[in-house]
């Protein structure tokens, strides 16, 4: 039984010793004490099913046994022996994340975020090409440092940093966007901003497969190969951020497959480690070359406890067959939720691929209007009734559902069903 301080205790020290940016999801915080798989468990033992993950985090599962063997075995052996000496576990880890990369992409390096994995691929980007103007989409997300908070398409995440360099053009969402479906169509502002606001030459272009913070929001088909083209063309770089839609949670090994390009540089966080702070950018050898003109070096990065846990969570993909389960366990709930629209007007568009799903609500299914009371009550709701999901997108009216991707069919129909009935509320 849970010994430790009550969630009103918990509360008061936050309010007293933690950064008043902090906040949580819910008007009565959930205190989280356990995870088991798809399970969450709060002080009083309240079980939740999770279909939020950690968001996008925990793919394995929580305290999967075989990560947590492995996490445990490396840190009784060595935590940090600095990755200036030698150990096996970061060339294992980056061997075993070289053999689920597509084309030339083999060689990795460690960070501990998504946010520094990004701004090293914007880095060498712009070494490797020797230009400054990076292209990034409208609602994206990519971190919180000054160059990845440049990059990062919405300003509830931006606070005042020089974003120099960053030209952010149209988001291709079917839903939202002025083309629809029509990938091709908003290509053609990525190649206006190289045409009208640049040199004519580029270091790259940086996008989400399916945005996450975003909304759910998955780029419009044929945009990715048209703009992938057309950046080339103009010498840039291609950086696919796979922070959420990496490590099978879209069904495949990565979101940029279901587009049919192979990106430059990917970068990779969340999913990674289960939940251990690891991130990394993988790139071609002759990409990679760039950083050896300067020392550049991370204390943390490829630890050997963070990479055992990596090594883990690759070799939990393949045995628990993680890719083909959020295929079809996604499939199937996406399916219900968009029964769920036919029944609800507040449903104005349910989306995303494997698990990775949006459900976004709106007062008006001809103007879009956003209905984001009705999201957060929806959500307290749920959460009520013992289901975790989480909530994005611009106008924060989006639900997020990124579950650990050993969800069943059973736990997508309670999910849905506990969704349903508080729709039914409304
Ligand atoms: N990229 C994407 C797509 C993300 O969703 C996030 C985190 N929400 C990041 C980058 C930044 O990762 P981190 O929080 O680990 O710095």
């Amino acid at each position: 039984p849970y010994t430790g301080p009550s969630v009103d205790e918990i509360l008061a020290k936050r309010r007293q010793f933690l950064s008043p940016s902090m906040f949580y999801l819910y008007k009565k915080p959930v205190n989280i004490v356990e995870g088991r798989m798809q399970y969450l468990f709060d002080e009083g033992g309240r079980r939740y099913l999770d279909g939020f993950g950690g968001i996008a985090t925990v793919n394995c599962g929580h305290c999967h046994p075989d990560v947590v063997d492995a996490i445990v075995s490396q840190v009784k052996r060595i935590q940090h022996p600095t990755i200036l000496y030698l150990n096996h576990a970061v060339a294992d880890f980056a061997e075993a994340l070289a053999s689920k990369m597509p084309g030339n992409l083999k060689v990795a390096f460690f960070t501990n975020s998504g946010t520094e994995a990004n701004e090293l691929a914007m880095m060498m980007a712009r070494l490797y090409t020797g230009c400054q103007d990076m292209i990034s989409v409208r609602n994206s997300y990519h971190g919180n440092a000054a160059g990845t908070m440049g990059a990062t398409g919405q300003r509830s995440w931006k606070f005042s940093v020089v974003q120099s360099g960053i030209h952010h053009v149209l988001n291709p969402d079917p839903y939202r966007g002025p083309f629809g479906s029509d990938g091709e169509k908003y290509a053609k502002d990525v190649q206006d901003i190289v045409d009208f606001a640049t040199t004519g030459h580029v270091a790259g272009f940086i996008s989400e497969a399916i945005q996450g913070v975003g909304g759910i929001v998955e780029a419009a088909p044929g945009y990715l190969p048209a703009v992938y083209k057309n950046v080339r063309k103009a010498g840039g770089l291609c950086i696919a951020d796979e922070v959420q839609s990496g490590f099978a949670r879209t069904g495949n090994m990565w979101g940029f497959e279901a587009h049919g390009v192979v990106p430059d540089i990917v970068t990779m966080a969340k999913g990674i480690g289960n939940g251990m702070p690891l991130g990394a950018v993988v790139t071609t050898p002759e990409i990679a070359e760039v950083l050896t003109r300067r020392s550049y070096f991370n204390t943390f990065g490829g630890n050997p406890v963070s990479t055992a846990a990596g090594l883990a969570v690759l070799k939990v993909i393949d045995k628990d067959n993680l890719r083909e389960n959020a295929s079809t366990v996604g499939a199937y709930m996406k399916d219900r939720l968009t029964a769920l629209k036919e029944k609800y007007e507040i449903i104005g568009d349910v989306r995303g691929r494997g698990l990775m799903i949006g459900v976004e609500l709106v007062s008006d299914r001809q103007k879009k209007t956003p209905a984001n009371a009705e999201t957060l009550h929806v959500l307290d709701q749920m959460k009520e009734m013992g289901v975790l999901i989480g909530k994005g997108g611009f106008y924060g009216n989006v639900f997020r559902i990124t579950p650990p991707l050993c969800f069943t069919k059973e736990d997508a129909d309670f999910l849905v069903d506990v969704m349903d009935y508080n729709m039914s509320k409304l």
